[in-house]
């Protein structure tokens, strides 16, 4: 069976028709219900609106709509998920949401310096190369 991390506690468990597991699945009724009862009363939210009236993560309302347990939202770009936490990404093509996306920045930034530092250490063959570049070039 396969396994997969349940997204409300992040335990494994196995995945058969629900994305989350046995456990957390009142819960997620129960968000349910509230998302529900928060959209008969003002349809035009956003996702993003209906997590901050109703207190249900972000995350859980996005699987909702993906579930089709809620149609869909005003505002298509919010339910482009973030590709490392599941909340709404700030493009399409980033598939990031801000918090991850600033993360990643100094993610790469770390690596570069990394990269530096391993360059200064490889100064003497990166110029012997270079050297032979011109030779190749000429
Ligand atoms: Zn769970
Ligand atoms: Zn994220």
């Amino acid at each position: 069976m396969p396994l997969s991390k349940c997204p409300r506690c992040e335990q494994m468990f196995n995945k058969q028709n629900t994305l989350i597991c046995a456990k957390c699945q009142p819960n997620e009724d129960e968000d349910y219900e509230k998302v529900r009862e928060a959209l008969d009363e003002q349809p035009n939210m956003t996702p993003e609106q209906v997590a901050e009236v109703t207190g249900v993560g972000i995350g859980c309302i996005l699987r909702l709509l993906d579930d089709g347990r809620i149609a869909a939202m005003p505002d298509g770009e919010s339910r482009i998920k973030c590709g490392r936490c599941g909340a709404p990404a700030i493009s399409l093509s980033k598939r990031l949401c801000e918090a991850c996306l600033q993360k990643l920045n100094s993610e790469v930034a770390r690596a570069q310096a990394t990269i530096k530092l391993q360059k200064k250490k490889k100064v003497e063959v990166g110029t012997a190369m270079n050297i032979r570049k011109w030779i190749d070039e000429d």
